[in-house]
């Protein structure tokens, strides 16, 4: 068995995915292809450096954006990247096994499900029952945002809180508590802007 590589502290993968971003939108990604003797070597294990928690959305592929490789980030993606059951036990999956430092809850600007939660909220909107299910998940980030707001500027402003409100539950679930009495795991929002590609990382709150 080859030794895995040596794993990066939280702070090393946050810049990774930083500078990653940067040559994205500077249009110098690095990675076009993948070479044979690299699938072989990552068929024997995986080590991804960071855990992302995106948006379906096909305009916010997480490895493009982060110009990363084949097995660099653990990605769950979920139409408002909201929580649920089922992705709870895929990030527990990433913190238990795979031990990635740094997880990333990433939003985007123009999110159709943060939209459509908003509409629900404030307009009284109606959706079908699953999308129902998905969208409450959204509407109580939206509790402290004016509905007066311009359109654009409300859901700019949903998009934020929506990421906020989905670090804020992960940080109360017994996994996250636990590691961040140990520390060296850090939990961080970001905002996938569409129309220049560039990833706006939150400040912690
Ligand atoms: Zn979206």
């Amino acid at each position: 068995m080859p030794a895995p590589p040596p794993m990066l502290s939280a702070d090393e993968a946050l810049v990774r995915l930083q500078e990653g971003n940067a040559r994205f939108v500077r249009g110098e990604a690095r990675f076009p292809t993948v070479q044979k003797d690299v699938l072989a070597d990552l068929a024997k294990g995986q080590h991804p450096f960071a855990t992302i928690l995106g948006c379906s959305d096909s305009r916010v592929p997480p490895e493009l954006v982060f110009d990363a490789s084949f097995g660099e980030l653990f990605v769950v993606r979920v139409a408002g990247n909201v929580l649920g059951a089922s992705i709870l036990g895929t990030l527990q999956y990433a913190g238990s096994h795979l031990h990635t430092p740094l997880f990333v809850v990433l939003g985007h600007e123009g999110c159709g499900a943060v939209e459509a939660a908003v509409e629900s909220r404030f307009h009284g909107a109606t959706h079908g029952s699953r999308i129902e299910v998905l969208l409450e998940e959204i509407v109580p980030a939206l509790e402290g945002l004016d509905p007066r707001q311009e359109h654009d500027a409300l859901l700019h402003a949903a998009v934020e809180a929506n990421v906020r409100h989905t670090i804020a539950e992960l940080r109360r679930t017994p996994e996250a508590r636990a590691r961040a009495a140990v520390g060296g795991m850090k939990l961080v929002g970001a905002i996938y802007e569409l129309a220049s590609g560039t990833v706006r990382f939150l400040d912690a709150e």
